[in-house]
């Protein structure tokens, strides 16, 4: 008997949990490391940050996943993966050393907050549930304690909110606020007037969603401006400092809550025996196999691969849960069959963003929708991607809820609890 070679995938987001299903268990021993317990769906954090959906709805414990279907044979391990030893073939985490035949890094990307000083310590992001969570209080702290001030001006300044980055995370947790200032301030928050919260959405380039056609970016502003948020075009931001935004013409905007989307950098990783080929954002260059250049055995899927070719030849693939998706299906084809003769080919199956209810852009292959086919669409084309029935079930009744009552049931703040330290009295 010959022992099954063994395959550590770092992260179980799309491009992992993929490569899990896909994978065939009875030839390889798949070892799967993640930092949390769960798979997440990062489309829909701005939903979670604006209240729209709780956390649960959008999270599926690989425990559970990896018990049934096509995922059952692999094992999980929670570590956040610290080094790589490549001469070695480990891995460590802040629990142990792990080694592996085959490395599959599949970590994704984190902030890139462009070596702005301070801005880390600052600003609110959306790159992970608990980034989402955070952002979520704070929108809500700053609606109660709005509401029970007299003074105007503190008001107004406690409700100054700028999203930095016009991408499709921007401009969608820009809309979330606007529907709350549009829709729910009026009926929940009788004390503060519409004219006291101030959304301004920054985008560095000539169009919001630049990813998307000119169309889309046209619709988005234009439903933007129905949700009453300010959007800047052509401005990008130099500093934040004491609340004021300075921008590179020199122009100054006061904002007490700043969400940053403007920028991603490949999840940061300790080399060690070995240096794999790194391109701009922190991505380990790939060839069309996903193969890591520069080391022996090693893959890169999703966000945190660069792989140029033909179809895109200078920037790499674009950072999207298809391509995810696309690779990793692709690498457990050749890996299963035990040679590498598939080479990766993106199918582009389109993109889309929404701002608020009814309102969507979505460029198709062949068409491009703009309103409520694309808002339907769009419903659609997340509830089906989301893991597990109680979860589609769930997001469902929470979206037919927000939609006949246009509101939600889940401003809840529920306040941490300090309890003593280990060993203090
Ligand atoms: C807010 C937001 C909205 C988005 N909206 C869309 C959209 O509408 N459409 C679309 O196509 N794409 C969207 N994307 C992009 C899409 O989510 C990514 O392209 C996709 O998730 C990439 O998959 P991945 O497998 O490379 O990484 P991810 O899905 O990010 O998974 C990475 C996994 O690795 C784990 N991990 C990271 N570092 C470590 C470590 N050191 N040790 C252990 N585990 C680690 C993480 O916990 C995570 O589970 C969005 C992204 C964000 C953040």
């Amino acid at each position: 008997m010959t022992e099954k070679k063994r395959i550590v995938v770092i992260g179980g987001g799309f491009s992992g949990l993929n490569l899990l299903k896909q994978i065939d268990k009875k030839k390889y021993d798949v070892l799967l490391i993640d930092r949390n317990n769960y798979h997440s769906f990062p489309p829909l954090f701005y939903q979670i940050a604006s209240s729209g959906l709780d956390p649960g709805s959008i999270s599926f414990p690989f425990r559970r996943e990896l018990r049934k279907g096509k995922v059952k044979g692999a094992r999980y391990n929670m570590g956040d993966v610290k080094s790589i030893d490549f001469s070695k073939k480990e891995i460590t985490t802040q629990y142990d050393t792990i080694g592996y035949d085959i490395l599959v890094i599949a970590a994704g990307t984190t902030n890139n907050f462009f070596g702005i000083e301070g801005l880390k310590e600052q600003v609110y992001t959306l790159k992970s549930t608990g980034e989402a969570l955070r952002c979520r209080n704070e929108i809500l702290y700053r609606l109660e304690e709005a509401s029970i001030t007299t003074d105007i001006e503190k008001r107004r300044k406690l409700l100054s909110f700028t999203v930095i980055g016009g991408g499709p995370t921007g401009v969608e947790i820009a809309g979330a606020i606007g529907e709350m200032k549009r829709y729910i301030l009026h009926r929940e928050y009788p004390d503060i007037s519409t004219d006291d919260l101030k959304i301004t959405i920054i985008e560095g380039t000539d169009r919001l969603l630049r990813t998307m056609s000119e169309s889309a970016s046209r619709e988005a502003r234009e439903y933007l401006g129905h949700l009453m948020v300010d959007v800047k075009l052509e401005t990008t931001m130099k500093s934040y400092n004491n609340n004021v935004i300075t921008l590179a013409n020199g122009e100054e905007i006061y904002s007490e809550m700043v969400i940053w989307t403007a920028g991603i950098t490949g999840e940061p990783f300790e080399f060690i025996g070995g240096t794999p080929e790194m391109a701009r954002g922190n991505r380990f260059v790939v060839d069309e196999y996903n193969k890591v250049a520069g080391v022996d055995d090693v893959y890169a899927l999703g966000d945190i691969s660069f792989l140029c070719n033909d179809d895109y030849p200078t920037s790499g693939h674009p950072q999207l849960a298809q391509v995810a998706i696309q690779q990793a299906k692709n690498l457990a084809k050749n890996l299963n069959k035990g040679e590498f003769t598939s080479k990766f080919k993106y199918v582009d199956k389109g993109t889309m963003a929404t701002v608020g209810r009814n309102r969507a852009v979505a460029d198709l292959k062949h068409i491009h929708l703009y309103g409520r086919p694309a808002w339907v669409t769009w419903m659609f084309v997340h509830l089906i991607s989301i893991l597990g029935m109680r979860n589609k079930l769930n997001v469902l009744i929470n979206w037919i809820w927000a939609y006949c009552t246009y509101s939600t049931s889940l401003r809840l703040l529920f306040h941490p609890t300090k309890y003593p330290k280990k060993g203090q009295s």
